[in-house]
Formats: structure tokens, C-alpha cells, sequence
């Protein structure tokens, strides 16, 4: 199309080998593009979950765009690479907000999440214009027959398209008569624990407590030396209320880079503790910013992949940034599949590295600054 975009991915690493959009990215880029779908200037477009920008990119000069996105990450990286090509800032919303009235084109990257999915189609069928199509895109092999029938229960009538280097389409048309209210956070008990749990659609294990969790929650240090609590990576923030009640001196501070994770620790802790002071989720990419010998104790449970890459650069950036936070005896404890060798990582960075549980599955370490 005679248009080039740089565009990478965030946060920038030394050797990066993974690419910033894919095939899906370019299918929709040509479809709309090919199909000389006229685009007005004065009406939103709303691009749902562009990986790092690739789509806000290609549309900002073609309207407003609004883009919106539960990632912390991807939202920085939208914004970075905007900046890179030059291009006017678009308008970035996480998936709670409000969308912009009347657009004029919904563009969307499937979630891999289902439920944040219908939470998102949803949301469209309260909202779209009887003119406004919708073009979703992914892998073809992670488009299956129910994903379409999601479509057509929460949306309209949809049909897609031939696969394309691996990737299809999907087409949609709202149906005002299938709007119904946005489904409620999923709610569940953890009885030997008593806490109460809800979780935004796309909330990490968000229909029940995580295995790994499970044994953290029974090793989680208590102790008046430790003040200044991180839960690093926090989902519904599970960890950290338990972290909270079992020191009730402390301030805990909730860390995730999704914006439904965060908000659904902060209103975990309303439900659960005593004094929902003590707690303060905070949406963030690791502990980027955070300030030096911040912190006495670090819990995390890692993710393992970023978007659809299996990678453990985010478990290694959560455990140098923990170490960076750290006191002086300081403790970091992490909890990880047995497979996933955290342990030797921790021995390297930290000089020691202590197994304080293990089961058959996981295993909790412990690292002393
Ligand atoms: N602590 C929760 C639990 O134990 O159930 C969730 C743990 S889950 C394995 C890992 C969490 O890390 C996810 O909620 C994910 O959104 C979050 N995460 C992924 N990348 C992150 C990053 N770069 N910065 C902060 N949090 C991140």
C-alpha cells in the first residue's frame, strides 16, 4: 500500500526476535483497505485489542481512532509506536470504559480470553449503528466454530472469511434485538481461606483459585518486619489480601498489567479486608518505576507467556525488578511449576535461593536480598 510502519514490541529487549503485528494484523489491514470501505473522519473507529499498535497505527489518519485494551503493555506500545511513525496519539481506553458513540467500524484482534470476549461483544450490541460493521481477526486456528457461535449469540450474523498465511476473518453484523446487560464479574468462595472472590472477565484464572496460588497462600510470611508488601502480578489479588491479613501492619501494593486484574484486586480488598486501606492495586508493567529498597517481601506468581508467545522474560524482569525494590533482607518468594526451573534464576540473581514448599506440580522459592 505503499505505507511503512516500524513498529516493535514492548518493552523493547536487546535481540528481539518476536515481530510486532502478524498475519491477522496485515488480513484486516488488507481487507479494509482493498474493500474501499469509505471511512469518515468525523465518526470513531474502535480497534479492540491491537497487540502493540499495528491497527491504531494503519488507522490514524483515517478517523478518530479509540483503542482499547486490558493491557498495560500493549497500551505503552500503542503509544510508542505512534510516537515512532509519527502519527497523532489516539484516544486508549481499557475494556471497563465507556466506548465512544456512534462509530463508524469496529476492528478487533479475537481475545484469547472467551470471556472477555462476550464482554466485548456485548458491549458492541448495546452500541453499534446499524451501519457500522464489525471485522475481527486471529489465527485461523484459533477461530473454532464455537468462537463464531459467540458471535452470533452475543452480536449478530456473522461469516468469515478463507484463511490467508494462517489467518481468517470474521464479519459481523450487530443485532440490536441480542443487546442484553454486561454479565456481572464471576464470583466464588475460597472457603479455608474465607474470602470471597469476583473477577472481571479477563482476570487470570478467573473461575476458580489457581493451583499454584493454592500452595502460595499457605506459605506467605507474616512478621512486624514486614511493612511495605508487593504482590507482583497480582490477578484478583488473592495473594495479596491473604499477604495483608496475615500482617496487618502492612501496606500491600497490587501489581498487574491488566486493567481488569487491578480493578479486581482493589474490589477484592473492599470485600475481604478489615482495612481496604491496606491494600492498593496499581496497573504497571513489573515494578517499572517503582522506587529502590521500597519493599520488605515480594510474592509472585509469574505469568509464562506474553499474548500468544511462550516466554519467561516477564518472570526474570519480575524477579530483577523485586530485587531492585528490596531492602536489605529483603525476601522475594515465587511460586512456579516445577518445570519452569525459577529456582536456578533466583540462585544466580540473588546468590541464594531457599525451596520453601513443593508439591508434586509447583514449587515455592525464597530469595533474601
Ligand atoms: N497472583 C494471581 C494468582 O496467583 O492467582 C495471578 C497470577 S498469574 C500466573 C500472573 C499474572 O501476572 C497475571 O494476572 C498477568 O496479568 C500478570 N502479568 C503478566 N505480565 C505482567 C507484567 N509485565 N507486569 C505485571 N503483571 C503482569
Amino acid at each position: 500500500h505503499e505505507r511503512t510502519l516500524t513498529l516493535q514490541r514492548y518493552p523493547a529487549r536487546n535481540n528481539e526476535t518476536l515481530q510486532a503485528w502478524d498475519a491477522a494484523d496485515e488480513y484486516l489491514i488488507n481487507h479494509v483497505t482493498e474493500a474501499g470501505i469509505p471511512l469518515d473522519p468525523t465518526r470513531p473507529i474502535i480497534i479492540l485489542n491491537d497487540s502493540f499498535g499495528a491497527l491504531s497505527c494503519w488507522f490514524a489518519d483515517d478517523g478518530e481512532v479509540t483503542t482499547v485494551t486490558d493491557s498495560f503493555i500493549a497500551k505503552q506500545g500503542c503509544m510508542a509506536n505512534l510516537t515512532e511513525n509519527r502519527l497523532p496519539p489516539a484516544s486508549i481506553i481499557d475494556c471497563l470504559a465507556e466506548l465512544p458513540e456512534n462509530p463508524q467500524l469496529v476492528l478487533m484482534k479475537l481475545p484469547k480470553n472467551n470471556r472477555l470476549l462476550v464482554w466485548q461483544l456485548q458491549q458492541l450490541c448495546q452500541l453499534l449503528p446499524a451501519d457500522c460493521p464489525v471485522i475481527a481477526a486471529a489465527k485461523a486456528r484459533d477461530i473454532h466454530s464455537s468462537t463464531l457461535k459467540l458471535f452470533e449469540k452475543h452480536l449478530g450474523e456473522t461469516k468469515t472469511s478463507l484463511a490467508v498465511k494462517k489467518a481468517r476473518l470474521i464479519f459481523c453484523q450487530a443485532n440490536p434485538a441480542l443487546a442484553q446487560p454486561l454479565p456481572a464479574p464471576q464470583q466464588w468462595d475460597v472457603p479455608e481461606h474465607k474470602m470471597t472472590l469476583s473477577n472481571h472477565a479477563n482476570v487470570f484464572s478467573s473461575d476458580s483459585l489457581d493451583i499454584g496460588a493454592r500452595l502460595l497462600l499457605e506459605h506467605i510470611p507474616r512478621g512486624g518486619q514486614y511493612q511495605d508488601i508487593i504482590d507482583l502480578g497480582c490477578g484478583n489479588g488473592v495473594i495479596g489480601i491473604k499477604a495483608a491479613r496475615l500482617n496487618p501492619q502492612a501496606k500491600v501494593i497490587c501489581v498487574d498489567e491488566s486493567y481488569m486484574a487491578a480493578a479486581s484486586a482493589q474490589m477484592n480488598a473492599e470485600h475481604n479486608l478489615d482495612n481496604p486501606d491496606q491494600l492498593t492495586a496499581k496497573v504497571n508493567n513489573c515494578l517499572d518505576g517503582f522506587p529502590a529498597q521500597s519493599a520488605d517481601l515480594v510474592l509472585c506468581n509469574p505469568p509464562f507467556h506474553q499474548q500468544s508467545a511462550i516466554t519467561d522474560h516477564i518472570a526474570w524482569q519480575m524477579f530483577c525488578d523485586a530485587k531492585h525494590a528490596l531492602r536489605a533482607n529483603g525476601k522475594l518468594v515465587v511460586i512456579g511449576n516445577r518445570h519452569l526451573g525459577y529456582g536456578a534464576k533466583l540462585k544466580r540473581l540473588f546468590g541464594n535461593v531457599t525451596v520453601i514448599a513443593q508439591n508434586n506440580k509447583f514449587v515455592v522459592y525464597q530469595s533474601d536480598k
